[in-house]
């Protein structure tokens, strides 16, 4: 007992030489001493996830000479082959790309939507608006080498206001000509909420029912092992995402992945090199033992991940800001919103994120005009990979309703203090009261 609080004085010392006092130091720890069940049920998950990307591994044979890499046209890469066979078990799907060529998940979604879709077909989303980046690659908004430009045209069928799916509409909307279903699993960015496996299997099993032969391929961006199940065990043709997100495990310094039917992937693999070369060729270099290293890692990262948005959607929920998802939900992805109402409280979040950083920590960021954006956004990231937000960080754009977002933290320990940081910043700066 005695040792124990010593350790625990020790931590709090620490804490405090952070910049952590004492009141915002127990007033998380009080809220986290109510989350222990939430993070067992999280742990649990974890655990499962684990056993299932080491099963898929060891079915594989993946041996040491898989972790080295080739070079030039990169023939015959038992390394990168046995890889794809690993990300193929754990989605147990047919097949798999996993490449460094993929540049990121943006590119990722492209390459599956060029490959797979030909012109005079139709790309229908019924769960409403995609991803921002992909509006350009849709040719929503006008953009070179869009689908557009292809001759591929686009329907949208948007959720309805409770967030379900709008049936009568979707049914209507999907004609001869639609091709390919794209179904986003996470808000991203937006209010609606995240999709979970079950519903996404609900609505293909629907879109099915209405045209059999339509390709259904889902946005797994942020949700790779945060449920047990993946969409491609309900029925999806293609799972595609991004590795400097939660399969990457935090390791895996560039990359993106589609996982699923045999002839989706390959005209994937078409796409990507070229025709008549496919998945043949694409050297590994020497980035293999990384991506192996990253899967590996991914289900405990991704689970303290999880455990950082609980615990700040708990911590910010009691000083009475809307957070989504609440402090109870269900998750379904790794980020959270947290609505402050003022560009203050989206500033002083963001300058705690960042002062919790292992690199840059002392950075202050600031609201900017970034491109293709209509208002300033304000950005905190300290990674270890450029742009990575499975690694903590945070943005949000100045704009009402002045929210938040924020995900990552490949260690719950750093996630727990840099969530106690953006407490001490909002505090410091006036913004709430406990
Ligand atoms: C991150 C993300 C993308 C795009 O990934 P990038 O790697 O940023 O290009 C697409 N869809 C969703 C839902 C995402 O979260």
């Amino acid at each position: 007992m005695k040792k124990t609080n010593e350790e625990m004085s020790t931590v709090q010392n620490l804490y405090r030489a952070l910049g952590i006092s004492d009141k915002v130091y127990y007033f998380c720890k009080d809220i986290l001493d109510d989350l222990r069940q939430r993070f067992d049920e999280i742990d649990q998950n974890a655990e499962y996830n684990q056993l299932k990307v080491i099963k898929a591994m060891q079915e594989n044979r993946v041996s040491e000479a898989c972790l080295l890499g080739t070079t030039g046209y990169g023939y015959n890469d038992i390394g990168r082959e046995t890889l794809e066979a690993v990300y193929a078990s754990v989605f147990h799907a047919e097949d798999a790309l996993v490449r460094p060529q993929i540049t990121c998940g943006t590119h990722a979604l492209a390459l599956a939507l060029m490959s797979n879709l030909r012109p005079g077909d139709e790309l229908f989303s019924p769960v409403g608006k995609p991803y921002d980046t992909l509006e350009e690659v849709i040719g929503i908004r006008p953009s070179k080498g869009s689908l557009a430009e292809y001759g591929i045209t686009y329907k949208q069928v948007d959720l309805l206001a409770d967030g379900s799916f709008d049936y009568d509409n979707i049914k209507k909307a999907i004609n001869e000509k639609t091709k390919l279903v794209t179904i986003q699993r996470s808000k991203g960015y937006q209010t609606r909420p995240t999709l979970s496996v079950q519903k996404i299997g609900e609505l293909i099993a629907f879109v099915r029912n209405i045209k059999p032969d339509i390709i259904c391929m889902v946005d797994n961006c942020y949700g790779e092992f945060v449920e047990r199940i993946e969409p491609t065990d309900v029925g999806a043709d293609m799972v595609v995402g991004s590795l400097i997100k939660n399969p990457g495990g935090g390791l895996a310094p560039i990359g993106g992945y589609i996982a699923g039917k045999k002839e989706c992937v390959e005209n994937a693999a078409y796409r990507l090199t070229s025709p008549g070369l496919g998945r043949e060729v694409g050297a590994s270099l020497g980035i293999l033992r990384d991506f192996y290293h990253g899967l590996f890692l991914a289900p405990a990262v991704t689970a303290a991940a999880l455990k950082g948005a609980v615990f700040a959607a708990n911590i910010y929920e009691r000083l009475g800001f809307k957070v989504v998802p609440d402090s109870t939900e269900l998750r379904h992805d790794i980020i959270q919103a947290v609505e402050f109402g003022t560009a203050e409280g989206v500033i002083a979040f963001c300058k705690g994120i960042q002062a919790a950083a292992p690199v840059d920590s002392f950075v202050v960021p600031e609201p900017w005009d970034m491109p293709g954006y209509d208002s300033p956004v304000i950005m905190a990231a300290g990674a270890f990979v450029s742009g990575s937000s499975i690694e903590l960080s945070a943005d949000g754009p100045i704009k009402p309703p002045y929210a938040v977002y924020f995900q990552g933290g490949l260690t719950f320990e750093h996630a727990r203090f840099g969530i106690m940081k953006t407490l001490q910043s909002v505090a410091d700066a006036g913004i709430v009261q406990f």
